[in-house]
């Protein structure tokens, strides 16, 4: 049986070519993430290229994934490329345009310099640096430097708890997303998504050059948090992103973040991600620690459908033994999960008729026992439904688009199949279901389909022939 827990693997030096990228899928990659704050157009391009190489020697669905920048804040450059700082030292982050030096930075957003408060706290480094806001001046925050460090040239900053009003799409951002999308990249991952005015902007857009594009709004701070609800119901999917979210909240609150992320996903039905340092120490070592297998599988018992790995296979010594760890641990979690029980707990009220039938074939999939759900989907609208509704057997989703194929590897559960040359749904079920030897003669199957607005109003039992 494959893992039905989804693994996202970014790209980087250690998995930049096509040979170590089919490994990497040969091993459990579902999704290849390409970080737009560590590529230049010609690396986007690269990477898309290579990823269509391995689709086609594959024969096997690959979907694309492109991280935005965001609204981020950074500090420009300094004099000497870096300053050291001491506990106790006045330091200023000003707005300007000069090198910096011991005493003061120039910072990327003005915004931030005009708006944020005195006693207000950011952090640099990952949060090992901190500084206090202790007085304002013209063009300028006087900050006392709370812990010693150094601080390079075009280091992110974060205001922790303040919130400014930026253009949330920044140039850079706009030319990446119109080039990855002229190339065919099926999921923007939306960085520091704080309401649903983000998503609105980014979406019209994208939608300008592909209204089929999906996205998933990172949650990376307490104001998206706060507003998980808006922003759950203005996307197709949510991501965990502990490494800004543990540098702006208290280290102690990621575990509860964690599953209060997953459950707004799973309340919206839409796709949930834990994303950041989930095999870190495989970054040098052969083997993951303890508590990173143990938080894989946490992944798993939250309820999460798909887990991504950062730096261990952008830069890692070994990025296909990362997604082999990950892929067992996953493999290992589900078949002691309890999906029948998560599925009884969920709401059971429908609100649109759809719904109700997606419900259904997931009930009648337990009670039957049946060997899978199949899906017709043009746009992958129900089998995005499907996926979050906590089904033990496989969903095979079965399409005609292209970019939906790709677009389906992304969620939890789901088997995708590009329908050609079969004449009847059925036709392609049995070829599927012996593909990839999910039942055999006499096995029931559950179908289900929509008409041709999209929405699930069929469900019927099958018995394979
Ligand atoms: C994160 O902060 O956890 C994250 C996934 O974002 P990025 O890798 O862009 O820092």
């Amino acid at each position: 049986m494959q893992k039905k827990t989804k693994i996202i693997a970014t790209l980087g030096p250690s998995s930049d070519s096509v040979a170590k990228m089919i490994k990497l899928v040969r091993a459990g990659v579902n999704v290849f993430r390409i970080n737009l704050s560590h590529s230049s157009q010609e690396i986007i391009k690269n990477y898309i290229e290579k990823i269509n190489v391995v689709r086609n020697k594959l024969k096997l669905p690959v979907a694309i994934m492109i991280d935005t920048r965001g609204p981020e804040i950074r500090v420009k450059q300094f004099e000497n490329k870096v300053v050291k700082l001491k506990r106790g030292q006045m330091f200023s982050f000003c707005d300007g345009d000069f090198l910096g030096d011991e005493t003061k930075v120039a910072i990327t957003q003005p915004i931030c310099v005009k708006d944020a408060k005195v006693g207000g706290v950011i952090l640099a480094n990952d949060g090992r640096m901190k500084f206090k806001i202790v007085a304002k001046k013209p063009d300028e925050l006087v900050c006392k430097v709370l812990s010693s460090g150094e601080l390079r040239n075009n280091k992110g900053l974060s205001f922790k708890s303040q919130h400014f009003d930026f253009e949330y799409l920044n140039e850079p951002d706009k030319n990446d997303i119109k080039l990855a999308l002229s190339l065919g990249a099926q999921y923007i991952s939306a960085s520091f998504v704080n309401t649903k005015d983000d998503l609105i902007a980014l979406k019209n857009f994208a939608y300008e050059f592909d209204k089929q594009i999906k996205i998933i709004a990172k949650i990376e701070n307490e104001t998206g948090l706060k507003n998980l609800d808006e922003i759950a119901s203005n996307c197709d999917g949510l991501m965990v992103a502990r490494g800004d979210l543990g540098v702006e909240a208290s280290f102690e609150k990621l575990p509860v973040y964690q599953r209060k992320i997953i459950s707004a996903a799973h309340k919206h039905s839409i796709i949930s991600i834990v994303a950041t340092e989930m095999l870190e120490s495989m970054i040098t070592s052969i083997r993951p620690t303890r508590a990173e297998i143990s938080d894989v599988a946490k992944a798993v018992f939250d309820g999460a459908g798909a887990v991504m790995l950062s730096g261990e296979s952008a830069m890692g010594r070994d990025p296909v033994a990362c997604v082999r760890a990950m892929s067992k641990i996953l493999k290992e979690a589900e078949s002691e999960f309890d999906y029948h029980s998560k599925f009884l707990a969920m709401p059971k009220t429908p609100k649109t008729p759809s719904e109700l039938v997606i419900q259904s074939a997931v009930s009648a999939s337990f009670f039957l026992k049946s060997k899978a759900i199949v899906t017709y989907t043009s746009r992958a609208k129900s089998a995005l439904r499907l996926s979050t509704r906590y089904a033990k057997v496989p969903i095979i989703a079965i399409t005609e688009n292209p970019n939906t194929y790709h677009a389906l590897s992304l969620m939890c559960g789901c088997v995708p199949y590009l329908k050609t040359e079969e004449k009847t749904l059925f036709e392609s079920v049995q070829k599927v279901c012996s593909k990839f030897k999910l039942a055999k003669t006499g096995d029931m199957v559950i179908i289900t389909t929509g008409s041709t607005d999209q929405i699930s109003n069929m469900l019927k039992l099958e018995t394979i022939k």
